[in-house]
Parts: structure tokens; C-alpha cells; sequence
């Protein structure tokens, strides 16, 4: 009901744009062809295309030119509410479920869902700082009761190929999380390096994937050792990383039940988004609409 009000039809999905990316009374926008402001009229094109047209010159100014709109065919008004759909639930939203809710193809319902995990979920670059949790876990869902059937070792094999998602956190902040090559050295802290300034103190498990190097790089390095059962002892802990791993594999068994390495880092994104927007839906679908927008 909520998104109905503010967003009707296809015409209040324009209109926002519109308002959003050229004329901010709706009215007054700046004129390319004219190269300076002008007043800008709403007119339906042959095409049945909506546009503003310049009234000193008949240029025609599109709201969706350059946006993950704009040669869709699914209308406007049903991408506005996949999104609305995407950030009003807690664990996402499957292309099966898209699908009926809108009564699009499936096909549709799944590039629609992929192109706003890749593209306007997308991760920022912007590195983390303070006290930050690190880890690393086998994504991708789980290993399938037909292949334990087949014997240990293929089961071994398939483990083995899972990628590995690293995810580092800030307490009480933002989280950043990728796939990375393997559990080695090289990759854990190149990836922890690039997500996390120096000025930070890190806490870890007990892996051996994460060296000195560490310690050295930051102004602390806190291990928790988890074999010995000691999970919580002070500060030293991973409760928040494992939080988002949970939430992470909670999500992805529940809503889409396995995801193939190929789209891996956009379901990242996403969980990365709904974490680091955690605090309000209404600002989560605010964020949505801005970066679909930029
Ligand atoms: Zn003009």
C-alpha cells in the first residue's frame, strides 16, 4: 500500500526520474541543445515513449537515457516494485517468487533481479576502519545428499571446488565481502589489505592463512581460537562476521537455494547492501532508487 501511494504507475516512476536526474521542480531543466535552462514539456512520442520536450527548441530529454531502464521492455512501475520488493524483505527476494508476485517470464524476473544485485547493489570501494572482524568461509550452497552417495571422495572434490567468500566487518559498521581465489595467504590478505586501512585493529580465527604480516601491518592482531572452544574471551571475538556469514548462508538457502560461482559476487553485493543499509527499509529502497538514478 505503501509503495502504491507513492508510486502508482508508470507515470509517477517517470515523474521521478524526471524530478530526480533533470528538473527538480519538474518544470526547469537545463536544455543541452539550447545550452542553458529552459521550460520542459511532457509529451507522449509516436512510440507511445514518454519525454519532456524543450519548449525554445523541441529537444527531446528522455528520464531513463542511461539508466539500467532504459532499453527494458518491462515497464518502469514493475522495476520500481522488484526493487521495493527486494529491500522490503529481510532475506531477498528469488526470481520464482518475482515472477509471481509481477507476472512477468522468469527469464525477465531473474535478469531484473541480476542487474540490480550487479549494478546498483554494488559494492563501494570505500575501505574499512576500527575494529575489524575478518574471516573466510566455502560459499555457494550446500553439497547435495545425492553426492555423499557417491563416496567420500567426490564429495571431497566438489568441497574443494566450492569458492571461498571473504568478508571483513566493521563493529558496529559496514561490511565488504568478495570472492576470492583460495584460502592461502596471498589471497586472505590481499583482500584484507584492500578492504581495510592500516589504522585498525583485526581479529581473526585461528587460520594460519592470515600471517605476521598482519600483525605487523596493523596497529593490532587478535586471534580467537576457536578449537579450544574459547569463543568469547573480551574483545577477542568474531561474533559480528559470524553474524553476517549466517545471515549470508540463511539467506542463500532459504530464498535461493544454491547459487552458482559465475553470479556469487552479486548475491554478495546484496547481502553486503541489505547489512551496511540495515537500519531502515525505507532508507534501503531510498538508496535503491538514488543509485538507479545516478
Ligand atoms: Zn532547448
Amino acid at each position: 500500500m505503501e509503495f502504491m501511494r507513492e508510486f502508482p504507475d508508470d507515470a509517477a516512476c517517470l515523474e521521478h526520474l524526471w524530478r530526480t536526474r533533470c528538473s527538480e521542480d519538474g518544470e526547469h531543466a537545463h536544455c543541452p541543445k539550447c545550452e542553458q535552462e529552459r521550460v520542459f514539456k511532457r509529451y507522449a512520442t509516436a512510440q507511445g515513449r514518454q519525454s519532456w520536450t524543450c519548449t525554445g527548441c523541441g529537444h527531446h530529454v528522455h528520464p531513463t537515457a542511461g539508466t539500467i531502464f532504459a532499453k527494458s521492455s518491462t515497464s518502469l512501475h514493475l522495476w520500481y516494485y522488484a526493487m521495493y520488493l527486494m529491500t522490503s524483505t529481510r532475506c531477498g527476494i528469488s526470481a520464482k517468487q518475482l515472477e509471481r508476485e509481477i507476472g512477468v517470464a522468469y527469464k525477465t524476473a531473474w535478469r531484473m533481479l541480476n542487474r540490480i544485485r550487479a549494478e546498483l547493489m554494488v559494492q563501494d570501494g570505500e575501505p574499512l576502519s576500527g575494529d575489524v572482524e575478518a574471516d573466510e568461509t566455502a560459499g555457494g550452497g550446500k553439497v547435495r545428499a545425492s553426492d555423499t552417495r557417491k563416496g567420500r571422495q567426490h564429495v571431497i572434490a566438489k568441497m574443494s571446488r566450492r569458492p571461498t567468500i571473504f568478508a571483513a566487518v566493521e563493529r558496529g559498521g559496514r561490511v565488504r565481502a568478495a570472492v576470492v581465489n583460495s584460502r592461502s595467504t596471498r589471497d586472505l590478505e590481499g583482500a584484507l589489505f584492500e578492504f581495510v586501512l592500516p589504522t585498525s585493529m583485526i581479529f581473526t580465527d585461528e587460520w594460519g592463512g592470515y600471517s605476521r604480516r598482519v600483525g605487523s601491518r596493523y596497529i593490532a592482531h587478535h586471534r580467537i581460537r576457536h578449537e579450544d572452544r574459547v569463543y568469547v574471551s573480551g574483545d577477542v571475538h568474531t561474533q559480528t562476521i559470524d553474524g553476517f556469514f549466517g545471515n549470508l548462508k540463511n539467506g542463500i538457502r532459504g530464498t535461493y537455494h544454491s547459487v552458482s560461482s559465475k553470479w556469487l559476487p552479486t548475491y554478495l553485493n546484496e547481502y553486503a547492501f541489505r547489512y551496511n543499509e540495515r537500519d531502515s527499509q525505507r532508507a534501503m529502497f531510498l538508496t535503491l532508487l538514488d543509485r538507479a538514478a545516478a
